[in-house]
């Protein structure tokens, strides 16, 4: 038995000592939520045991990485949405802004804090960052893993070579680290130390602040089609796994990206956790062990390879960061190889190249913040093939990635672009031009696999929409996710951005006996003609949660029909009417 509610092995301590008395301070980064959070949870435990209070730090550098107002207006709403989750844990949630290293030490030193905790990045400037505030701190700090289902050093001690040799090392932590999550501890009061710290930094103006930085950034404007926040990923996620899982198949064919599960943002900003998502998805192993498996690669697995290769390779985002000379090799046996065409970073920022489905992959992120994942692949490779040389290609895609995507800036990013460019995690493949052994992609391969066509026209709608300034996010939509957020849980104030948030239903679904079963009780009492009894199976059925997948896989809808025309007019057979209707809206989509 473990007497932590948090692993320790998911904890690094990089300032050691005795936590004494004092409040805990979770200096919040990579990991913006309050539920399924192991860095929160580990401080609010800590907490707990001393008998303090626990602030939440989050500090706002107005520069990162060359962000914009989609990607700040995205965070900084979704924080809106964590401080007011955190008030109805009694827990503080202060705004710094400027330099971490000089902001959350002082903070930390203000207020006599007991304890740092902060989560885990594997990006350069994060860690350096977090060695500077451990060196600089007189309490201990601990880095948690909160954004990986294994902790990034205990899933493997070195760089991997690829996905091949580290699935089978998480699959063997999987039963250590894949459990469920624990309640958060409750906390104790501030004390006054802390208590005047928080007050003397002040409450946040969030139109203030979102405002600004949406001005600021004004050149990539927000996308109307994410709604940010916890709330908001946990429907995603639901709507993902109730309503399209069964699509994933088709993930790779840019013109059905409903196939995705558009989760990318949410969990770049650690909005919601991918231990979440994949304990989630394991409840469909049995109805869709496929799509689950291959989910699970790409969420567990790829995300987590990335991670790998950011934590154990600071050259993570250029040339020298492969280390396998089969590919540096190659890349300057073919340096001076005449391209068929040379862009400049301009062109390819507009979408002018001579290639429409490239322009058109260009298009959807500029315009809709999201570029299809397999079309992410093919715009690399062609930067590749059509600028100077592969330290040129890399620098643009990267700056481009970072500019535009709303999931960019992330360790995912650095490696789908250092793949395609470098051929890191990749095998060498037949040399030819340009690419030498790196995989290269064409026009004509993408148009065997799918309708290029439907993808560009796709595209095309999205951005007359946006030009149009057109409100509606399904139209802004790069995912077809049709996601309605108004109409589920996340209600009007969220929409409107108040912060002042309704608890998103996270209803559990019936299994599909259960279902089978209540649907067969309704229809024979209503064949024997006992409507008492028939009105009771369907006043359950009537408030049991369901889902698309699951009517379809029980066709429970069918079988209700017969009594819908035995009883017809009666209030057995209104009810029954009711009842088929609400499923088919379900079936439809017209409601999450
Ligand atoms: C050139 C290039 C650039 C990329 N840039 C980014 C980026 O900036 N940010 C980013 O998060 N991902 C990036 N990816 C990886 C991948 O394309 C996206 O994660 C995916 O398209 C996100 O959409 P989704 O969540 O709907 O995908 P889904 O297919 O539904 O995947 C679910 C989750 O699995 C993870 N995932 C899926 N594919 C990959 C992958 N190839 N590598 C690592 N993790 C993966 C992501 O976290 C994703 O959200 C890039 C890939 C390439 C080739």
């Amino acid at each position: 038995m473990r007497a932590t509610l948090v692993n320790k092995k998911r904890i690094r301590e990089l300032r050691g000592g005795d936590i004494k008395s004092g409040p805990v301070l979770y200096w919040c980064s990579r990991d913006q939520r309050v539920n399924d959070n192991w860095a929160l949870i580990h401080a609010c435990e800590s907490a707990a045991s001393i008998g303090g209070g626990v602030v939440v730090v989050f500090n706002l550098v107005t520069s990162f990485l060359g962000a914009g107002a989609r990607q700040f207006g995205f965070m900084l709403r979704g924080l809106r949405e964590m401080e007011t989750t955190l008030k109805t844990k009694g827990i503080e949630f202060i705004l710094l802004e400027g330099d971490p290293t000089v902001t959350v030490s002082e903070f930390a030193k203000r207020c006599g804090a007991a304890l740092l905790v902060t989560d885990q990045s594997p990006l350069r400037i994060g860690r350096e960052w977090r060695k500077v505030v451990a060196h600089k701190s007189q309490c201990p700090v601990h880095e948690v893993d909160a954004h990986n289902v294994v902790p990034v050093w205990e899933a493997s001690p070195k760089l991997e070579v690829g996905a091949r040799t580290l699935r089978g090392k998480l699959e063997k932590l999987y039963p250590e680290f894949l459990e469920d999550f624990p309640e958060l501890p409750t906390v104790g009061a501030l004390c006054s130390d802390a208590h005047d710290a928080v007050l003397k930094i002040g409450k946040v103006d969030w139109e203030q602040i979102i405002s600004r930085a949406v001005e600021a950034g004004a050149a990539v404007p927000e996308v109307k089609w994410a709604l940010p926040g916890e709330q908001a990923a946990r429907l995603t996620l639901e709507h993902f796994l109730n309503r399209r899982l069964k699509l994933y198949g088709l993930r790779n064919d840019p013109s059905k990206p409903q196939a995705l599960s558009g989760l990318s943002p949410y969990l770049h900003f650690g909005q919601i956790s991918s231990q979440r998502c994949a304990l989630e998805a394991k409840r469909y192993s049995k109805t869709a062990s496929q799509a689950v498996a291959v989910f699970f690669e790409e969420l567990v697995v790829r995300r987590e390879l990335a991670d790998n290769f950011c934590w154990y390779n600071p050259k993570y985002d250029s040339i020298e960061g492969q280390k396998y000379e089969w590919a540096t090799d190659t890349l300057k046996l073919h340096a001076f190889d005449k391209r068929p065409y040379v862009y400049t970073l301009d062109q390819f920022e507009h979408g002018q190249t001579h290639d429409d489905l490239w322009n058109a992959a260009q298009l959807e992120m500029v315009h809709g913040g999201k570029m299809h994942g397999f079309m992410r692949m093919y715009w690399a490779k062609k930067i590749l093939e059509w600028t100077e040389s592969p330290e040129q290609a890399l620098e643009f895609a990267i700056f481009l990635n970072d500019k535009y995507q709303l999931d960019g800036r992330d360790p995912s990013g650095y490696v789908g672009c250092m793949w395609s460019i470098v051929g890191v995690h990749d095998q060498g493949w037949r040399e030819r031009p340009i690419f030498g052994k790196i995989r290269y992609m064409s026009y004509g391969g993408c148009e065997k696999k799918f309708k290029v066509k439907d993808y560009i026209s796709r595209v095309c709608d999205l951005v007359a929409a946006v030009k149009a300034g057109d409100n509606d996010p399904a139209a802004q939509n790069p995912g077809c996710f049709n996601i309605d957020f108004a109409r589920a849980s996340v209600g009007t104030a969220a929409l409107a951005g108040t912060g002042e948030l309704p608890q998103a239903k996270c209803t559990s679904v019936c299994p599909a006996e259960e279902l089978t079963r209540l649907v067969r009780a309704a229809v024979s009492a209503g064949l024997e003609n006992t409507a008492s009894r028939a009105m009771d199976a369907l006043n359950v059925l009537k408030d049991t949660p369901v889902t698309a997948e699951l009517l379809v896989q029980t066709q429970v809808g069918k079988e209700l029909k017969r009594v819908l025309k035995q009883g017809s007019g009666t209030n057995v057979g209104l009810l029954a009417k009711a009842l088929l209707k609400a499923w088919k809206t379900v079936l439809t989509g017209d409601s999450v």
